[in-house]
């Protein structure tokens, strides 16, 4: 088995073009030979904002670029003929394709209706903060410039929760309509974190339900993508994924995988959620992103035995999406917690290069994050090719010290030349002898980064002394491994 390699295909700031799609395709073969197996694309559907909509406002999931809706025929990223092409380019290359799913709210209604609501204390949900009046609710979503068509479904208040706003008096709030609760299981912060934004879907509706399990395999079967990355499912009762889910891979005869967006940095939530959802789906590890952050903030101070404390990969290897940024954490962003750019390497080494997890490259990262300014980060290409051909075998853990700590593969039969050693440092240079296996005996090591420039050469006993600049990450392979990652990328 090949190590697996995902890449979320986006940032939040890329121009309003509509030539994502295409410059996805274009890179199809290229993304595959470096590694990457399946890619993550942004929502598809429009949005509020129509050809500027990064995807998370949903206005019309059936509208993938095809109806002129809110300004303009295509999305952001292009138009429905592109987006169906590039899926098929990416997969003719070998890459499965994963889809943005963002159910938990919708934006930019048609119409307003007058709807019964109580306000709530925006910090806790479960306060009721004023009596029920009559509100201008924007819940009617008929969408006119489809005309019915895949689906004649009209949402009106009775599919919605709640909203943020009044129309009748222009005032903000969290307002709940008359007879609805929130979902009672979802993230308990604000007392109640059902509501996040928008109007809010009513999953707890079986029409709503029903639509949006009829969506689904409509979507599935139209674009024929291979999974799914499920957005705000911590806003969301966990039996609604679980229904939905159940009813995709029924209706499709596969166990599509899955992967979900649970934003919390307490690993008990995020295997809380696993247990109660009986493992329907992977997880994205956002403790072990908040450890690199934590890491990368802490100029030297950050105790580098802990980097996988409290962490998902080290609670359920199985379940397990490991990143180091993502849209939501660039700068600027709802979420923002960039990972300084100095710890990068190091944390693209300790997801790529380890046995468990699937790691998610980060678009920004690979690219290089335009609008602020940052270059891609040093070495990743090459990281994701040892990772691909190289890190295999059995792991050997160096987690001993405050600032120096690493990791060696042994490498396995089946990946001629694999095999490999990683050392990083939060604070000075160091060195460290580890052990690769008695079979690279004699055999000299080089470090792909380059920035260790002398080979080392391993012992009789399998051991050697491998070392690492400080503030940096060493990756070493053996000589002729490292000869074809230098050339490949090169
Ligand atoms: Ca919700
Ligand atoms: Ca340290």
């Amino acid at each position: 088995m090949d190590n697996q390699t995902l890449m979320q295909y986006f940032e939040w700031n890329l121009p309003a073009d509509g030539l994502l799609w295409r410059r996805a395709a274009a890179q199809a073969r290229h993304l595959k030979r470096t590694g990457v197996d399946l890619i993550w694309l942004p929502p598809a559907y429009k949005g509020a904002a129509g050809g500027f909509d990064v995807g998370y406002g949903v206005y019309d999931l059936y509208d993938l670029g095809e109806f002129d809706q809110k300004g303009s025929v295509r999305t952001k990223y292009g138009t429905k003929d592109d987006y169906l092409a590039c899926i098929k380019t990416l997969q003719d290359a070998g890459i499965g394709v994963m889809a943005d799913i963002v159910l938990n709210q919708r934006m930019g209604a048609d119409e307003v209706e007058q709807v019964e609501a109580a306000r709530f204390d925006p910090n806790n949900r479960n306060q009721q903060i004023s009596d029920d009046k009559m509100i201008g609710a924007w819940t009617k979503y008929n969408f006119p410039g489809r005309k019915g068509k895949y689906s004649d479904f009209v949402w009106d208040w009775t599919c919605f929760t709640g909203i943020d706003w009044d129309a009748n008096t222009n005032q903000g709030g969290v307002y709940q309509f008359d007879g609805k609760d929130w979902s009672a299981d979802v993230a308990t912060e604000k007392g109640n974190f059902d509501y996040l934004m928008g109007a809010d879907v009513d999953t707890d509706n079986p029409q709503v339900v029903d639509e949006l399990i009829r969506w689904g395999n409509w979507y599935r079967k139209t674009t024929g993508v291979d999974g799914f990355r499920l957005d705000a499912i911590k806003h969301i009762g966990y039996d609604f994924y679980e229904k939905w889910l159940d009813a995709l891979r029924k209706d499709d005869g596969r166990d599509i995988f899955a992967f979900g967006e649970y934003w919390s940095p307490d690993v008990n939530e995020l295997t809380a959620y696993l247990a109660n959802t009986n493992d329907r789906m992977s997880l994205l590890d956002v403790p072990l992103h908040m450890n690199f952050r934590n890491a990368s903030t802490s100029k030297g101070k950050f105790d580098m035995h802990n980097l996988f404390q409290n962490t998902l990969v080290g609670a359920d290897i199985m379940h397990a999406v490991t990143f180091v940024d993502n849209h939501d954490t660039q700068p600027g962003q709802a979420l923002e917690s960039w990972v300084e750019p100095w710890f990068k390497p190091l944390a693209y080494a300790a997801i790529l290069l380890r046995r468990d997890g699937l790691p998610c490259v980060f678009y920004a990262d690979y690219y290089g994050l335009r609008n602020d300014g940052q270059p891609p980060v040093p070495d990743l290409k090459w990281m994701m090719m040892a990772r691909r051909y190289y890190a295999y075998g059995e792991q050997h853990d160096y987690f001993d010290h405050h600032n120096v700590v690493g990791w060696t593969r042994e490498g396995d039969d089946a990946h001629e030349n694999s095999g490999c050693a990683v050392l990083m440092s939060d604070g000075p240079g160091g060195e460290k002898v580890m052990y690769v296996g008695k079979r690279f005996a004699g055999q000299m090591f080089r470090d792909i980064t380059r920035r260790a420039l002398d080979a080392v050469v391993v012992g009789d006993d399998g051991n050697a002394l491998f070392h690492v600049p400080g503030g940096g990450v060493s990756v070493w392979l053996a000589e002729a491994a490292y000869a074809d990652v230098v050339i490949h990328c090169d």
